[in-house]
């Protein structure tokens, strides 16, 4: 088996990474560890926060299953505890097939007004505002019919892995990572006699479209970790995407028992 790692940047973190490898490549061992993604990874291990995961994710795509060992607070994305690391191993060296939960993307298409489309996805979520402090003006269209016009600081679209974050910041809904769904969020909409929005998040199904059509000559545009100021945007579609990010589930540990441990118990 081939694995991969990633690692957010401290001395804990390459620490855990070295007493990991150390412990997978005794004599005989069936794992080989691969730097690049040309190496084609079968396994991507993801030392840190849910962060790295992110990162991870957008280095390595979609053929490999990732796990995540982390080395901060839990993670959503992250199953393991550093002091776990003998567990780990022993249920890798079982060669057990481990349950593959495959969470689905957020796939975009950004429509410059010069005609150009690039093709963008986001793990967690893409994040459209302002290049500035005064408002992000923009179309809202479902299916392609008129929804309303946005005015405010921004607008997110999250898929449901990512509604534990951003998403849920500005008051949005959780969504179970089962559900091929993607949410559309406002952040602090103006709402008042001359301006209206729904004001409430919207979840979408498969093969629904948002189209967000952008009035701004500039605005920043986030995808997970990733941010860039973009010009001359005409508009943003986004949709389920058709491809999923695969977790490789060594332990049971729910979904709403991460966010009860995350959010309310600690
Ligand atoms: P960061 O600003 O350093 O960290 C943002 C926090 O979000 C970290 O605590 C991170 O967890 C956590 N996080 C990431 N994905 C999550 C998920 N799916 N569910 C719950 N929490 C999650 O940024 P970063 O580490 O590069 O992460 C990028 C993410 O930050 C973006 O995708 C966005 O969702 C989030 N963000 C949140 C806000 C907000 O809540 N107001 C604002 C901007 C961006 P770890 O500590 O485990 O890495």
């Amino acid at each position: 088996m081939r694995i991969a790692t990633v690692l957010r940047n401290d001395d804990f973190t390459r620490e855990v990474c070295r007493q990991l490898r150390e412990k997978l490549l005794r004599p005989g061992s069936p794992f080989r560890f691969v730097e690049h993604p040309d190496e084609e990874p079968d396994m991507v291990l993801s030392i840190g926060g849910d962060g790295t995961l992110l990162e991870a994710v957008h280095q390595y795509g979609f053929e490999p299953a990732y796990v995540g060992i982390h080395t901060g607070h839990l993670g959503f994305y992250a199953d393991w505890h550093p002091d776990e690391l003998d567990s780990f191993v022993e249920v890798l060296m079982a060669e057990n097939k481990p349950y593959l939960a495959e969470y689905p993307i957020v796939q975009c298409q950004i429509h410059t007004r010069d005609g150009q489309t690039y093709d963008k996805w986001a793990l967690n979520e893409l994040v459209i505002r302002n290049n500035s402090l005064s408002t992000l003006v923009a179309c809202v269209y479902i299916n392609g019919d008129e929804f309303e016009t946005f005015r405010g600081d921004g607008l997110i679209v999250s898929s449901p892995s990512g509604s534990t974050a951003y998403n849920k910041a500005v008051n949005g809904a959780l969504v179970h990572p089962s559900i091929e769904a993607i949410q559309l969020s406002e952040i602090a909409s103006i709402n008042n006699q001359a301006y209206r929005t729904v004001n409430s998040s919207l979840v979408l199904p498969c093969h629904h479209e948002v189209e967000i059509i952008v009035m701004n000559p500039e605005i920043m545009i986030g995808l997970d970790r990733e941010q860039a100021v973009w010009q001359d945007v005409r508009s943003i579609t986004c949709r389920v995407g058709s491809r999923k990010v695969k977790f490789a589930r060594y332990k049971k540990m729910t979904f709403w028992s991460r966010v009860r441990k995350s959010f309310i118990t600690g």
